[in-house]
């Protein structure tokens, strides 16, 4: 009798086509550099070339890749040209895609120290770095009461972190009962989205966020916070919780973490740290002192999926006290009960993050750590850097182009003195060439490019060709 079809694709066939992805994840990498960086996909074009329904019949894989390069390629904004200078980065590296490919060739779910102890265990090894390597401080630790956990995002870091401040400040309560409309938290006026969004799904009306005003450096001033927190108190309200940002996605606005955390220790707040980005730039000693202050951190994050060579996603999430965050996040229902967790002498992510289950992130990072050790990584952070302040220059260079502050990283915030109108046609008119790509954001009301370096294999030339593209845009306006 004919064994019944399985359907499955065999691992003779898994193998064939495996070799045959990676072979064209590696072109990619060769020519991604000569794509338009920006997809010119109007809205609805891939949809419309993707049949109705999904086939009565399986089809041959060759059939399917073959429509990864007819349809879905030209739908793409190709994050990994190393011409792309928009937004933030969100780099990759060949360690990092194949230690994603090995997680999901294993195919584990993490949510429990005993649904796989590798995928525990080895996450404390990637985010636990000493102090003299990574800047971070003991107090945040696994040694001592703190502890480290990657989550899909610094939203969910944030989301966390608030919740953890929210049941501190509550004594609990507020899980129990919900909570009232007194608590208040604060941010810069340029702190990221995310942490307005923390509040808006954490329960506390979003108005309860207080934007702390900044400097001409875009940094929060620590006594426009110590008087917005003076006011509330004197209102009867309870603030709770702080957001700090090591690099604001607008302007790369470092706030000030030592005063910042001291007016934290003397008012009981919790201090969360955000440094999504430029938080990677503590791994090079010379750029330590942007995390000087976080030992006042009740949690610090920054993003290894934005510029550390991990593709997506990948946030690293420290704690100072890992109690609160767990007494906070966890609930354990009987069938998730087990031995291993009775003793407790396992963590379970679980209770440090929103979701139940959990992918086994840690590998892209160890393999990226392993592969370039943190010489390479310092590297080629510092490079960024480097070729950041060489871009700057140019800029200081050009009486028709100004700098909206001092780059003290890898963004650069700059605009044509012609105004806005000016500098939103030289973007798009570079967005639309292909050439390259950059995003905007408004300063001090004013239209401002933003130049962000952090892509893997950016080089002198791309960002020297990028200036020159932008020089000749300005010279057609
Ligand atoms: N915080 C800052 C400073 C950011 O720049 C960003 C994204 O660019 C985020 C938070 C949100 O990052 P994620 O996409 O990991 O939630």
């Amino acid at each position: 009798m004919d064994k019944p079809k399985s359907y499955h694709m065999t691992p003779e066939e898994f193998r064939r086509w495996g070799h045959a992805v990676v072979d064209w994840v590696a072109a990619y990498q060769e020519r991604v550099e000569s794509l338009p960086v920006l997809s010119r996909s109007a809205p609805g074009e891939v949809r419309r070339q993707l049949p109705t329904s999904p086939p009565e019949r399986g089809e041959p894989f060759d059939a399917v890749l073959a429509d990864v390069d007819k349809i879905i390629v030209p739908g793409l904004t190709h994050w990994q040209s190393p011409n792309f200078f928009a937004y933030f980065p969100c780099n990759n590296s060949g360690p990092s895609i194949l230690g994603e490919l090995l997680s999901a060739g294993l195919g584990v779910q993490g949510m429990l120290w005993a649904t796989s102890p590798a995928c525990t265990e080895l996450e404390p090894h990637g985010l636990d770095g000493r102090p003299e390597r990574t800047g971070l401080p003991e107090t945040l630790r696994a040694a001592g009461a703190g502890g480290g956990v990657i989550q899909d995002s610094a939203s969910s870091a944030a989301l966390c972190a608030l919740v953890a401040a929210r049941e501190r400040a509550t004594n609990g309560e507020s899980n129990r009962r919900g909570c009232d409309g007194s608590l208040v938290g604060y941010a810069s006026s340029q702190s990221h989205s995310s942490i307005e969004k923390a509040f808006m799904m954490a329960g506390i009306d979003r108005r309860n966020l207080r934007l702390v005003e900044t400097d001409e450096t875009f940094a929060m001033r620590p006594y426009a916070l110590a008087r917005l927190v003076a006011e509330d108190v004197a209102g009867g309200r309870q603030p709770f919780f702080v957001a700090a940002t090591v690099g604001t996605t607008s302007s790369n606005g470092l706030d000030p973490l030592p005063q910042i955390g001291a007016l934290c220790r003397e008012q009981a707040l919790w201090m969360h740290v955000d440094g999504a980005m430029s938080g990677t730039a503590a791994l090079c000693p010379e750029f330590r002192w942007v995390l000087d202050g976080l030992e006042y951190a009740d949690s610090y994050c920054f993003n290894p999926h934005k510029w550390l060579f991990t593709n997506f996603d990948c946030d690293c999430f420290y704690v100072a006290d890992r109690a609160a965050l767990i007494s906070a996040l966890s609930i354990l229902p009987e069938y998730l009960k087990n031995r291993a967790t009775e003793s407790g002498a396992v963590i379970d992510y679980r209770d440090w993050q929103v979701p139940l289950g959990r992918r086994f992130r840690a590998l892209k990072l160890w393999f990226v750590i392993r592969h370039y050790g943190a010489e390479g990584l310092r590297h080629h952070v510092r490079r960024h850097v480097e070729l950041a302040k060489q871009f700057a220059e140019w800029v200081r260079g050009d009486d028709r182009f100004e700098l909206a502050s001092d780059p003290p990283l890898n963004l650069v915030c700059f605009r044509h003195r012609g105004g806005d109108e000016a500098n939103q046609r030289i973007m798009e008119r570079l967005n639309a060439s292909g050439d390259l790509y950059l995003t905007h954001t408004k300063l001090d009301g004013k239209l401002t490019l933003r130049l962000s370096v952090g892509q893997t294999r950016t080089e002198e030339r791309h960002v020297r060709r990028a200036w020159e593209r932008i020089r000749e845009e300005a010279e057609r306006l």
